[in-house]
């Protein structure tokens, strides 16, 4: 069977079940396609990612990057588990103000913040600013001198470190649109500046170098190198970092090739090298914040799709096709992500046959899988492709004039909409007509 099911997750009558609930009859119940989370995992791997700091008695913070999935109740959720959040637009901020979260408990993200983000953000008592450039340094100073408001940053550096991923997902190498650079001495000018603001509260330093890192060299090399930035910053300065901010980028299991860490690997290996770091240095210990976001969401999500037509060519991979694709999951046409797909109503069944696995939007390239094993399928029959719920849900669109799917939280047996299917009428409510001559 697919590793990534675990042997508690097929019921009496074979069916794969998402948190208590049978997945063949949360597609008759809500239809298809649907994007299901298991609320239990969800829970599960942020408290995973805490346990291992209360366990070393480390003062932390896990932030869930809720750019991997931002939904009122995903917000609900992370602050019952007593996360914190990163945002990273004016939207993700409503969505948790909807939801009842305490921006309090958030760090805002972002290369590009609007003014009018930032006097949200202010007025919403916002936990912490990670300033990223100059230019938004003087517009959080206008912002704060307008409301007359003080406010916490931190400040992103680039840190030289280039995470061994998918170059689409690097940010913290040189190049990189993120962050004040390290070499040149902005970093450096961007904390004269933050000093020189009577309303902005310096608490620390921030990077994050990637994503779906598998290693982890690339962590305790960007812990070193913050911690060297907090300790020259201490000696040339005299400014004291309280908090280091790793930012996330744990990687997860889509495909067996996949042998990601556990989440207490990282941390402790983020622990120790800031330990480490710090020994040499009178920094003391400093807080430790980390933001995962698709370690978080992922592994927690699955889209099930009902198949549809066929195409047999000879001597070639047949095509089949789902009633989803790209709309509902970008991932693999913009990027070549991979993952893997069962029959729903039996995932233990042999596998008869590696197909390409096609969505039903206009491109080419809309192939969930250029390469899945699959048993027999039929028109009619529920797959479920494992371990979508980050960046799946987040990046869907309307291609097409296509509905988005509906979510759907499962947990315990119980299930319940938490984001409804978009039907036609919600497709047209903001056109209007053309009026000219
Ligand atoms: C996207 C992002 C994260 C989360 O990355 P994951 O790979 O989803 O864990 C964390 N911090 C920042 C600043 C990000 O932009």
């Amino acid at each position: 069977m697919n590793e990534q099911i675990s042997a508690d997750q097929i019921n009496a009558a074979g069916h794969l079940m998402i948190g208590g609930c049978d997945a063949v009859d949360l597609a008759a119940q809500y239809g298809t396609p649907l994007v299901v989370y298991d609320v239990s995992q969800i829970r599960q791997q942020i408290r995973a990612f805490q346990r291992v700091f209360a366990k070393n008695q480390v003062d932390y913070t896990v932030s869930y990057a809720s750019k991997a999935f931002a939904a009122v109740a995903m917000y609900q959720v992370v602050n019952q588990e007593g996360a914190h959040i990163d945002v990273v637009s004016g939207g993700e901020m409503y969505t948790a103000l909807k939801a009842g979260f305490p921006l309090a408990h958030a760090s805002f993200h972002g290369n590009n913040k609007s003014y009018d983000e930032l006097v949200m953000a202010v007025k919403n008592h916002i936990g912490v600013v990670v300033v990223d450039n100059f230019h938004e340094i003087d517009l959080l100073n206008r912002v704060l001198e307008e409301l007359d408001a003080n406010v916490q940053v931190m400040l992103r550096i680039t840190p030289g470190i280039s995470a061994h991923t998918n170059k689409y997902i690097q940010t913290g190498q040189v190049d990189s649109k993120f962050g004040f650079d390290l070499e040149s001495g902005q970093a450096d000018q961007a904390l004269e500046k933050v000093q020189a603001s009577p309303r902005m509260t310096m608490i620390g330093l921030h990077a994050h170098i990637g994503s779906q890192i598998f290693e982890v060299a690339g962590f305790e090399g960007v812990a070193n190198k913050l911690v060297a930035v907090a300790d020259h910053w201490q000696k040339q300065f005299g400014y004291r970092a309280r908090v280091i901010n790793v930012g996330g980028g744990f990687g997860i299991r889509y495909v067996k090739d996949d042998q990601p860490l556990r989440p207490e690997e990282f941390v402790d290996a983020i622990i120790k090298a800031i330990k480490k770091a710090v020994a040499g240095t009178n920094l003391g210990q400093p807080a430790i914040w980390i933001e995962p976001g698709r370690s978080i969401a992922g592994p927690a999500g699955y889209n099930l799709y009902t198949v549809g037509s066929r195409k047999d060519l000879p001597g070639l991979k047949s095509y089949v096709t789902v009633d989803g694709g790209m709309g509902d999951n970008i991932r693999p046409a913009l990027y070549q992500a991979q993952y893997e797909t069962v029959l729903a109503s039996d995932p233990q069944a042999p596998l008869k046959e590696h197909v390409r696995l096609a969505g039903k939007y206009c491109e080419s390239g809309d192939i969930l899988s250029q390469d899945q094993a699959l048993p027999a399928t039929k028109p009619g029959d529920i797959l479920a492709t494992l371990d979508t719920g980050a960046y799946g849900y987040a990046m869907a669109s309307n291609y097409n004039r296509n509905p988005r799917p509906a979510v759907v939280f499962a947990e315990n047996g119980h299930s319940q909409v938490v984001i409804k299917r978009e039907s036609y009428d919600d497709l047209v409510h903001l056109d209007r007509p053309y009026e000219g001559k």
